[in-house]
């Protein structure tokens, strides 16, 4: 997918082969203005966890110019490639591109039985292949359903094995399926495709079905390709991009097929992926696919009609605290300035207030798989979040990213961190 151009200016410039510029390593020019939006830099307060130091082991890596320590690695690890160094960089560091570039190379060099603990590998064969995550998906509902979960929660089992923490964090299943059409009992305005993902079906049912209420309500059909399947986000940011690329492939195919005027996404990590499928490979149709791509709530604010009648509205005030998550705020140019659209839809709920949560600039911790392999980052930057949305007194956390909402649905945030689309399909619809 990459290729080194000699002739070109600086050493080993790196570009993809649809000509995007990714900026070498090398061109860090240790300004350091990265640090001040750096969250691992903000809690460790060191040298090591910061932007600039992860810039020079990645160099190491990609341009083999010297060999990089295990200490390297521990930081480089700690990172929870929320890009907000991206945002701030004058040499314009693509750092998402050469962090997973670096990862891959990483993953090379390791042989297969070394590729990751045993949960690990589990977690990557459970996304990729959709039968065997809906095996465990029947599982996880049968010890949440017979009382399991209960009992293993009150026996301290769970934290005599360290698992209390990431037991907490999953959600309701639903083992029931979702239907391949949605037609709207409105006047018909077209038709449009919902992007579900791996695990959305199953654990994040409430978002997906406030958005075809939603897309319902303003006229228009909700198709659900069943065979569908993971963006390929979690593969790529751990190097596995070979099964990423397969997963980008299979996804594009499948919905180019349809007929719609739109492919929609509820998670904005998914989504972040998604429209970077463009960058893999110019010549497989995958710019095509990225071009039709919505965010759910930029959709619904783009296509909200003028005249339409809701069912009463209640009376009381909601105020409401956004979360910016990093796949929409830090990733330009494909969606760097999409978390908006989650306020502008708020704003069309009579009597909410919506404010954003305070230091929005720092990821919360969650990063993909990063809030399960690294709990003594992920917990202190989500406390942080949380302190903040004690301090705002609001009623709710929206969020658009099912990994932060899931992380962040803890304490004195315990079920009120919901997508902006829950509320809007409740309250409007
Ligand atoms: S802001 Fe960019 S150029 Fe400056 S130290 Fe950070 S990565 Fe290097
Ligand atoms: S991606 Fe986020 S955590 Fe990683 S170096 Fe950049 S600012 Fe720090």
């Amino acid at each position: 997918m990459f290729e080194y151009i000699d002739d070109c200016p600086g050493d080993n410039v790196i570009y993809a082969q649809n000509g995007l510029y990714i900026p070498d390593a090398t061109d860090c020019m240790r300004c350091g203005l990265c640090i001040s939006v750096c969250p691992t830099y903000k809690l460790f307060q060191i040298e090591a966890e910061s932007p600039r130091s992860r810039v020079r082991a990645i160099d190491k890596i990609i341009n083999e110019t010297a060999a990089v320590s295990n200490e390297e690695l521990t930081h480089l690890n700690n990172c929870t490639q929320c890009r907000a160094c991206e945002t701030v960089c004058p040499s314009q560091m693509e750092y998402g591109q050469l962090y997973d570039l670096a990862r891959g190379k990483i993953m090379q060099a390791k042989s297969s039985e070394r590729r990751g603990n045993l949960l690990a590998i589990l977690g990557f064969k459970l996304i990729e292949h959709k039968a065997l995550l809906y095996a465990v998906t029947v599982l996880i509902w049968l010890y949440q359903k017979t009382g399991l979960q209960f009992l293993l929660r009150k026996s301290g089992l769970l934290r005599l094995l360290k698992l209390d923490n990431s037991e907490l964090l999953i959600p309701q299943a639903d083992v029931s399926n979702l239907a391949e059409r949605y037609p709207t009992d409105k006047e018909h305005r077209g038709n449009v495709a919902l992007f579900t993902g791996c695990i959305s079906e199953h654990f994040d049912r409430k978002t997906l079905m406030a958005s075809i209420k939603s897309l319902n309500g303003i006229g228009f059909d909700v198709l659900v390709p069943k065979d569908q399947t993971c963006c390929g986000a979690i593969h790529q940011h751990q190097g596995r991009t070979a099964v990423a690329d397969q997963m980008a492939a299979f996804n594009t195919g499948l919905f180019n097929l349809l007929d719609v005027e739109a492919i929609i996404y509820t998670a904005s990590g998914c989504g972040l992926m998604l429209n970077e499928y463009g960058q893999r490979d110019a010549g497989s149709g995958l710019k095509g696919f990225s071009k039709r791509l919505f965010d759910i709530t930029e959709f619904l604010n783009l296509h909200w009609p003028d005249d339409i009648s809701f069912k009463d509205h209640h009376a009381n005030a909601i105020k409401v605290a956004v979360h910016e998550p990093c796949s929409q705020r830090n990733m330009s140019p494909v969606s760097g300035s999409r978390h908006q659209h989650a306020y502008a839809l708020l704003e069309k709920i009579p009597g909410i207030t919506a404010i954003p949560l305070p230091e929005n600039q720092f990821c919360c911790g969650a990063g993909g798989v990063h809030m399960l392999t690294h709990p003594e980052i992920a917990e202190p930057l989500r406390n942080a979040k949380l302190a903040h949305f004690e301090q705002t007194q609001a009623d709710f956390l929206v969020s658009t990213n099912i990994g932060c909402a899931l992380h962040l649905n803890i304490g004195l945030a315990r079920n009120k961190v919901v997508h902006p689309v829950v509320l809007l399909a409740e309250l409007l619809f």
